[in-house]
């Protein structure tokens, strides 16, 4: 068994004697569709079953748990699976849901709930409502972070594990820099960190934490 076997194997133990279980999910989830360029269909294919087996892989491990799952993704592809979508909050919003390209007012529609894709009040594009977006509606997802909020509140003195999966140094204020705070202040917290190259973890917390350099969505994919 090498070692990576090992981590896995005491992860999944973590994970089962865990009251609270609290997910982020960052860039090596995001289907690589600029840079190396997905040439061919089957490279494509191969890609998104990769994707999907990942989130099933997830879903078996925490299902059965109280999770709550943290993603900077915006393409949606986490509201597609069986994961519960009342326990996940993407701050950066999400390519479905569709905004005005002027924010002229904070109504966020369905995609397709508008047939003519543009906006019914100043005659504007329509836009997707994420943070790419020239004027960001965070109206989309405020409900669901105060949601979270209150879930992270509950975990205080309980038994958490946090499992980081994939997340760099885009925004880091989203899921790194309070993943790591949660699990400072919280002395019955385990923190998993996995990443390809930035899986280093900050001497403050380092009791509680294991940095894995693994492509966080290989690493899970068939682990339960
Ligand atoms: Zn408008």
């Amino acid at each position: 068994m090498n070692d990576r076997n090992v981590q896995k194997k005491e992860i999944c133990t973590a994970i089962s004697k865990a009251e609270k279980v609290l997910i982020g999910i960052g860039g090596e989830w995001r289907l690589r569709e600029d840079g190396k360029k997905v040439r061919s269909r089957r490279l494509k294919d191969e890609a998104q079953r990769a994707l999907r087996e990942g989130y099933e892989s997830l879903y078996r491990l925490i299902k059965d748990k109280d999770y709550y799952i943290v993603t900077t993704l915006t393409d949606g592809a986490i509201y597609d699976t069986e994961l519960a979508s009342s326990r996940i909050v993407a701050p950066c919003g999400n390519i479905h849901w569709r905004q005005c390209s002027k924010a002229c007012t904070k109504d966020i529609w369905e995609e397709g709930e508008v047939p003519s894709d543009v906006c019914p009040y100043c005659g504007a594009p329509m836009t997707g409502n994420t943070l790419e977006a020239e004027a960001y509606i965070e109206e989309g997802y405020l409900p669901r972070w105060e949601a979270y909020k209150q879930w992270q509140a509950g975990t205080l003195n309980r038994r958490l594990v946090i499992l980081e999966l994939g997340e760099g140094f885009k925004l880091p204020t989203v899921i790194r820099w309070p993943f790591e705070k949660i699990a400072f202040f919280n002395q019955k917290s385990a923190f998993f960190r996995i990443h390809k190259s930035l899986s280093q973890i900050p001497k403050e917390v380092e009791e509680r934490a294991w940095g894995i350099g693994a492509d966080s969505l290989e690493w899970i994919r068939g682990m339960v």
